[in-house]
Protein backbone atom coordinates (compact mmCIF):
# COMPACT_ATOMS: atom_id res chain seq x y z
CA UNK A 1 0.00 0.00 0.00
CA UNK A 2 1.57 3.47 -0.78
CA UNK A 3 2.70 5.68 1.88
CA UNK A 4 0.75 8.87 1.61
CA UNK A 5 2.60 12.29 1.05
CA UNK A 6 3.92 13.03 4.83
CA UNK A 7 5.38 16.26 4.21
CA UNK A 8 2.02 17.52 2.55
CA UNK A 9 0.42 16.11 5.17
CA UNK A 10 2.70 18.51 7.39
CA UNK A 11 3.35 21.14 4.86
CA UNK A 12 6.75 21.72 4.75
CA UNK A 13 9.29 21.10 1.95
CA UNK A 14 11.11 18.21 1.34
CA UNK A 15 14.49 19.60 2.03
CA UNK A 16 12.87 21.04 5.43
CA UNK A 17 15.01 20.42 8.72
CA UNK A 18 14.28 18.13 11.82
CA UNK A 19 13.57 21.51 13.52
CA UNK A 20 11.47 23.06 10.83
CA UNK A 21 9.05 19.45 10.94
CA UNK A 22 9.05 19.62 14.91
CA UNK A 23 7.61 22.93 15.07
CA UNK A 24 5.00 22.04 11.71
CA UNK A 25 3.73 18.68 13.64
CA UNK A 26 3.92 20.42 17.26
CA UNK A 27 1.34 23.46 15.60
CA UNK A 28 -0.94 21.21 13.70
CA UNK A 29 -1.56 19.12 16.41
CA UNK A 30 -2.50 21.64 19.10
CA UNK A 31 -4.75 22.50 16.29
CA UNK A 32 -6.43 18.75 15.54
CA UNK A 33 -5.86 17.64 18.79
CA UNK A 34 -8.60 15.67 19.64
CA UNK A 35 -8.67 16.48 23.53
CA UNK A 36 -9.38 20.15 21.85
CA UNK A 37 -12.06 18.69 19.78
CA UNK A 38 -13.82 15.91 21.36
CA UNK A 39 -16.30 14.17 19.45
CA UNK A 40 -14.80 15.53 16.08
CA UNK A 41 -14.11 12.24 14.21
CA UNK A 42 -12.02 14.58 11.20
CA UNK A 43 -10.05 16.27 13.71
CA UNK A 44 -9.65 12.49 15.42
CA UNK A 45 -8.82 11.28 11.67
CA UNK A 46 -6.48 14.23 11.09
CA UNK A 47 -4.69 13.97 14.12
CA UNK A 48 -4.05 10.25 13.50
CA UNK A 49 -2.49 11.55 10.20
CA UNK A 50 -0.07 14.19 11.46
CA UNK A 51 1.12 11.63 14.40
CA UNK A 52 2.30 9.19 11.36
CA UNK A 53 3.59 11.70 9.51
CA UNK A 54 5.55 13.37 12.56
CA UNK A 55 6.52 9.43 13.19
CA UNK A 56 8.19 8.84 9.92
CA UNK A 57 9.64 12.67 9.50
CA UNK A 58 11.17 12.77 12.97
CA UNK A 59 13.09 9.64 12.53
CA UNK A 60 16.09 9.86 10.97
CA UNK A 61 16.32 6.27 10.03
CA UNK A 62 12.64 6.55 8.70
CA UNK A 63 12.98 9.35 6.95
CA UNK A 64 15.64 8.61 4.92
CA UNK A 65 13.87 5.26 4.02
CA UNK A 66 11.06 6.64 3.10
CA UNK A 67 12.92 9.56 0.88
CA UNK A 68 14.66 6.96 -0.26
CA UNK A 69 12.23 3.87 -0.93
CA UNK A 70 9.01 5.72 -0.43
CA UNK A 71 8.34 3.26 2.46
CA UNK A 72 9.50 4.08 6.12
CA UNK A 73 10.37 0.57 6.67
CA UNK A 74 12.69 0.13 3.63
CA UNK A 75 12.73 -2.12 0.71
CA UNK A 76 10.96 -4.58 2.34
CA UNK A 77 9.95 -7.75 0.43
CA UNK A 78 6.48 -7.69 1.23
CA UNK A 79 6.41 -3.89 1.16
CA UNK A 80 5.98 -2.45 -2.52
CA UNK A 81 7.10 -0.03 -3.80
CA UNK A 82 10.35 0.03 -2.51
CA UNK A 83 12.95 1.57 -5.17
CA UNK A 84 17.14 2.09 -5.28
CA UNK A 85 18.67 3.73 -7.27
CA UNK A 86 20.93 2.48 -10.56
CA UNK A 87 22.50 -1.12 -9.54
CA UNK A 88 21.16 -4.53 -9.58
CA UNK A 89 19.96 -4.00 -12.98
CA UNK A 90 20.95 -6.04 -15.95
CA UNK A 91 19.39 -6.78 -19.70
CA UNK A 92 18.68 -10.30 -18.44
CA UNK A 93 16.02 -9.34 -16.22
CA UNK A 94 14.49 -7.16 -19.20
CA UNK A 95 14.20 -9.91 -21.56
CA UNK A 96 13.83 -12.86 -19.26
CA UNK A 97 11.20 -14.58 -21.21
CA UNK A 98 11.46 -12.79 -24.31
CA UNK A 99 13.82 -15.11 -26.06
CA UNK A 100 11.17 -17.50 -26.88
CA UNK A 101 8.99 -19.62 -24.54
CA UNK A 102 10.47 -20.93 -21.63
CA UNK A 103 11.59 -24.68 -21.43
CA UNK A 104 11.32 -24.67 -17.84
CA UNK A 105 8.52 -26.22 -16.20
CA UNK A 106 9.19 -24.78 -12.92
CA UNK A 107 7.92 -21.18 -11.65
CA UNK A 108 9.11 -18.67 -13.73
CA UNK A 109 9.71 -14.73 -12.36
CA UNK A 110 7.90 -12.16 -13.96
CA UNK A 111 9.45 -9.43 -16.79
CA UNK A 112 10.57 -6.03 -15.76
CA UNK A 113 9.36 -2.91 -17.06
CA UNK A 114 11.26 0.09 -17.96
CA UNK A 115 9.29 3.65 -17.89
CA UNK A 116 10.95 6.85 -18.97
CA UNK A 117 10.13 9.84 -16.60
CA UNK A 118 11.21 13.34 -17.57
CA UNK A 119 11.39 15.85 -14.61
CA UNK A 120 11.51 19.34 -14.48
CA UNK A 121 14.74 21.11 -12.72
CA UNK A 122 12.12 21.86 -9.90
CA UNK A 123 11.21 18.24 -9.29
CA UNK A 124 14.79 17.13 -9.88
CA UNK A 125 15.62 19.44 -6.90
CA UNK A 126 12.69 19.25 -4.72
CA UNK A 127 12.39 16.03 -4.96
CA UNK A 128 9.06 14.42 -6.10
CA UNK A 129 5.95 11.80 -5.68
CA UNK A 130 4.39 10.58 -9.07
CA UNK A 131 1.67 8.50 -10.31
CA UNK A 132 2.33 6.41 -13.02
CA UNK A 133 -0.39 4.23 -15.06
CA UNK A 134 1.56 0.86 -15.60
CA UNK A 135 0.18 -1.84 -18.02
CA UNK A 136 1.09 -4.42 -16.18
CA UNK A 137 0.19 -7.97 -15.05
CA UNK A 138 -1.45 -9.99 -12.91
CA UNK A 139 -1.20 -14.47 -12.03
CA UNK A 140 -4.75 -15.78 -13.55
CA UNK A 141 -6.65 -16.83 -10.17
CA UNK A 142 -8.30 -19.39 -11.96
CA UNK A 143 -5.03 -21.53 -12.89
CA UNK A 144 -2.26 -20.12 -10.22
CA UNK A 145 -0.59 -18.96 -13.11
CA UNK A 146 0.22 -22.25 -14.67
CA UNK A 147 -1.89 -21.72 -17.51
CA UNK A 148 -3.83 -24.94 -17.39
CA UNK A 149 -7.15 -26.26 -16.72
CA UNK A 150 -7.58 -28.98 -14.14
CA UNK A 151 -8.84 -30.84 -16.83
CA UNK A 152 -7.43 -34.12 -17.99
CA UNK A 153 -4.58 -33.81 -20.24
CA UNK A 154 -5.11 -34.28 -23.82
CA UNK A 155 -2.79 -34.89 -26.82
CA UNK A 156 -0.72 -31.62 -27.09
CA UNK A 157 -1.68 -29.57 -30.74
CA UNK A 158 1.59 -28.16 -30.93
CA UNK A 159 3.74 -31.05 -31.63
CA UNK A 160 0.87 -33.51 -32.22
CA UNK A 161 2.00 -35.61 -29.41
CA UNK A 162 5.36 -35.81 -30.58
CA UNK A 163 7.18 -34.26 -27.84
CA UNK A 164 9.48 -32.76 -30.61
CA UNK A 165 9.16 -29.57 -32.85
CA UNK A 166 11.02 -29.97 -36.17
CA UNK A 167 13.94 -32.58 -36.98
CA UNK A 168 11.72 -33.44 -40.34
CA UNK A 169 14.76 -33.20 -42.39
CA UNK A 170 14.75 -29.83 -43.38
CA UNK A 171 16.54 -26.57 -42.77
CA UNK A 172 17.30 -27.68 -38.71
CA UNK A 173 17.13 -31.59 -38.73
CA UNK A 174 17.42 -31.40 -35.00
CA UNK A 175 14.51 -31.64 -32.94
CA UNK A 176 13.88 -29.50 -30.37
CA UNK A 177 11.65 -30.34 -27.46
CA UNK A 178 8.20 -28.89 -27.59
CA UNK A 179 8.09 -25.72 -25.53
CA UNK A 180 4.69 -26.18 -24.76
CA UNK A 181 3.94 -29.96 -23.25
CA UNK A 182 7.83 -29.66 -22.60
CA UNK A 183 8.59 -32.90 -24.43
CA UNK A 184 5.71 -35.31 -23.05
CA UNK A 185 3.30 -35.45 -26.11
CA UNK A 186 0.56 -34.55 -23.67
CA UNK A 187 -0.35 -31.54 -22.12
CA UNK A 188 -3.91 -29.86 -19.82
CA UNK A 189 -6.21 -27.87 -22.00
CA UNK A 190 -5.52 -24.49 -21.60
CA UNK A 191 -7.09 -22.52 -18.93
CA UNK A 192 -10.08 -20.83 -19.96
CA UNK A 193 -9.57 -17.88 -17.96
CA UNK A 194 -6.59 -16.81 -19.22
CA UNK A 195 -6.33 -18.79 -22.31
CA UNK A 196 -2.55 -20.50 -21.30
CA UNK A 197 -1.29 -17.09 -20.41
CA UNK A 198 -1.44 -17.49 -16.52
CA UNK A 199 -1.76 -14.02 -16.56
CA UNK A 200 -4.20 -10.83 -16.79
CA UNK A 201 -3.18 -7.80 -18.26
CA UNK A 202 -4.03 -5.07 -15.66
CA UNK A 203 -3.64 -1.05 -15.45
CA UNK A 204 -2.44 -0.28 -12.22
CA UNK A 205 -1.51 3.57 -10.68
CA UNK A 206 1.69 3.00 -9.27
CA UNK A 207 3.33 5.79 -6.76
CA UNK A 208 6.37 6.54 -6.41
CA UNK A 209 8.61 9.26 -4.22
CA UNK A 210 11.53 10.34 -6.47
CA UNK A 211 14.46 11.84 -4.18
CA UNK A 212 15.58 15.35 -4.37
CA UNK A 213 18.76 15.72 -6.55
CA UNK A 214 18.07 12.55 -8.70
CA UNK A 215 20.17 12.79 -11.80
CA UNK A 216 19.71 12.63 -15.54
CA UNK A 217 19.83 8.95 -16.31
CA UNK A 218 19.35 7.24 -12.93
CA UNK A 219 17.47 3.96 -12.65
CA UNK A 220 14.93 3.67 -9.87
CA UNK A 221 13.67 0.31 -9.20
CA UNK A 222 10.16 -0.29 -8.07
CA UNK A 223 9.92 -3.58 -6.43
CA UNK A 224 7.72 -5.99 -7.55
CA UNK A 225 5.61 -3.74 -10.19
CA UNK A 226 7.05 -5.40 -13.04
CA UNK A 227 4.59 -8.64 -15.42
CA UNK A 228 3.49 -11.16 -12.87
CA UNK A 229 5.41 -14.86 -12.70
CA UNK A 230 4.26 -18.03 -14.24
CA UNK A 231 3.55 -21.09 -12.10
CA UNK A 232 4.04 -19.45 -9.23
CA UNK A 233 7.29 -16.93 -9.56
CA UNK A 234 7.39 -13.81 -8.13
CA UNK A 235 6.15 -10.63 -10.17
CA UNK A 236 9.35 -8.90 -12.05
CA UNK A 237 10.24 -5.09 -11.41
CA UNK A 238 9.50 -1.60 -12.88
CA UNK A 239 12.15 0.13 -13.85
CA UNK A 240 11.94 4.28 -13.73
CA UNK A 241 14.63 5.83 -16.51
CA UNK A 242 15.50 9.26 -15.53
CA UNK A 243 15.54 11.78 -17.81
CA UNK A 244 15.75 15.47 -17.21
CA UNK A 245 14.73 18.36 -18.88
CA UNK A 246 17.09 21.25 -19.40
CA UNK A 247 16.85 24.10 -17.15
CA UNK A 248 17.14 27.74 -18.62
CA UNK A 249 19.37 28.80 -15.96
CA UNK A 250 21.32 26.04 -14.63
CA UNK A 251 23.29 23.97 -15.89
CA UNK A 252 23.94 20.55 -13.74
CA UNK A 253 27.63 18.56 -13.34
CA UNK A 254 26.66 15.69 -10.98
CA UNK A 255 25.60 18.05 -7.69
CA UNK A 256 27.52 21.03 -8.83
CA UNK A 257 24.90 23.73 -10.88
CA UNK A 258 26.73 26.34 -13.13
CA UNK A 259 25.35 29.39 -13.10
CA UNK A 260 26.32 32.15 -16.32
CA UNK A 261 26.75 35.45 -14.21
CA UNK A 262 27.10 38.63 -16.55
CA UNK A 263 28.75 41.59 -14.85
CA UNK A 264 29.52 45.11 -16.17
CA UNK A 265 33.10 46.71 -17.22
CA UNK A 266 32.19 48.62 -14.06
CA UNK A 267 31.77 46.23 -11.64
CA UNK A 268 34.71 43.63 -12.85
CA UNK A 269 37.23 46.32 -12.88
CA UNK A 270 36.18 47.81 -9.23
CA UNK A 271 34.65 44.72 -7.46
CA UNK A 272 30.79 44.97 -6.40
CA UNK A 273 28.32 42.82 -5.03
CA UNK A 274 25.95 41.33 -7.36
CA UNK A 275 22.57 39.19 -7.28
CA UNK A 276 23.05 35.50 -8.18
CA UNK A 277 19.82 32.94 -8.97
CA UNK A 278 19.70 30.35 -6.48
CA UNK A 279 17.05 27.18 -6.82
CA UNK A 280 15.45 29.24 -3.67
CA UNK A 281 15.44 31.95 -5.41
CA UNK A 282 18.71 34.88 -5.36
CA UNK A 283 21.66 35.44 -3.28
CA UNK A 284 24.57 37.77 -2.94
CA UNK A 285 27.66 37.24 -4.07
CA UNK A 286 30.72 39.33 -4.03
CA UNK A 287 32.95 39.88 -7.46
CA UNK A 288 36.15 41.30 -6.61
CA UNK A 289 37.52 43.95 -8.17
CA UNK A 290 39.81 42.94 -11.48
CA UNK A 291 37.50 39.64 -12.09
CA UNK A 292 38.30 38.48 -15.64
CA UNK A 293 35.66 36.60 -17.70
CA UNK A 294 35.65 33.07 -17.19
CA UNK A 295 36.35 33.74 -13.40
CA UNK A 296 34.22 31.04 -11.33
CA UNK A 297 32.47 32.31 -7.91
CA UNK A 298 31.73 29.38 -5.87
CA UNK A 299 28.57 29.16 -3.48
CA UNK A 300 29.05 25.94 -1.48
CA UNK A 301 26.26 23.86 -0.56
CA UNK A 302 23.73 26.06 -2.85
CA UNK A 303 23.89 23.30 -5.53
CA UNK A 304 21.32 20.24 -6.01
CA UNK A 305 20.66 17.76 -3.01
CA UNK A 306 22.59 14.70 -3.21
CA UNK A 307 19.88 11.71 -3.13
CA UNK A 308 20.46 9.90 0.64
CA UNK A 309 22.24 12.75 2.25
CA UNK A 310 21.47 15.69 4.09
CA UNK A 311 24.33 17.42 1.34
CA UNK A 312 24.16 19.41 -1.25
CA UNK A 313 26.52 20.25 -4.37
CA UNK A 314 27.89 24.07 -5.04
CA UNK A 315 26.16 26.55 -7.11
CA UNK A 316 29.49 28.09 -9.72
CA UNK A 317 28.80 31.47 -11.36
CA UNK A 318 30.48 31.86 -14.50
CA UNK A 319 31.74 35.50 -14.80
CA UNK A 320 31.25 37.21 -18.50
CA UNK A 321 31.85 40.57 -18.34
CA UNK A 322 29.91 42.78 -20.85
CA UNK A 323 31.78 45.83 -22.80
CA UNK A 324 30.12 48.85 -22.62
CA UNK A 325 28.51 49.94 -25.97
CA UNK A 326 28.87 53.75 -26.13
CA UNK A 327 27.53 56.05 -27.84
CA UNK A 328 27.68 59.42 -26.18
CA UNK A 329 31.10 61.82 -26.44
CA UNK A 330 31.43 62.39 -22.97
CA UNK A 331 31.66 58.49 -21.83
CA UNK A 332 34.10 57.94 -24.83
CA UNK A 333 36.30 60.91 -23.31
CA UNK A 334 36.35 59.70 -20.20
CA UNK A 335 37.26 55.64 -21.35
CA UNK A 336 40.09 57.32 -23.77
CA UNK A 337 41.37 58.91 -20.19
CA UNK A 338 41.41 56.09 -18.44
CA UNK A 339 43.42 54.16 -21.32
CA UNK A 340 45.86 57.12 -20.86
CA UNK A 341 45.71 56.33 -17.01
CA UNK A 342 46.37 52.72 -17.18
CA UNK A 343 48.15 52.05 -20.46
CA UNK A 344 49.40 48.50 -20.06
CA UNK A 345 49.53 45.97 -22.65
CA UNK A 346 46.81 43.52 -22.15
CA UNK A 347 48.46 41.01 -24.77
CA UNK A 348 52.23 41.72 -23.86
CA UNK A 349 51.10 41.01 -20.60
CA UNK A 350 49.79 37.80 -21.81
CA UNK A 351 52.76 37.10 -23.71
CA UNK A 352 55.07 37.41 -20.56
CA UNK A 353 53.33 34.65 -18.94
CA UNK A 354 53.98 32.20 -22.06
CA UNK A 355 57.50 33.03 -21.46
ZN1 LIG B 1 3.96 -30.69 -27.46
ZN1 LIG C 1 -5.64 -19.12 -16.10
Amino acid sequence: MPHPDYYKILGVPRTASEEDIKKAYRKLARKHHPDLNPGDAQAEAEFKKLSEANEVLSDPEKRKNYDTYGDPNGPGAQAPPGFEQGGGFSFEDIFAGFGGRPMRHGPERGEDLVHTVRLGFREAFEGTRLSLRVNRSEPCLACRGTGESSRKQEVCRTCNGKGKLGGGGGFLSFGRTCPDCQGRGMRAPACPECGGAGRHPRQETVTIAIPAGVEDGARLRVAGKGEAGRRGGGPGDLYLQISMEADARFERKGPNLYVKLPVSFSEAALGAKVEVPTPEGHQTIKVPPGTQTGAKLRLKGQGMPIPRSSQRGDLIAEVAVVTPQIQDERSKDLLRELAELNDADVRKQRGQHHG
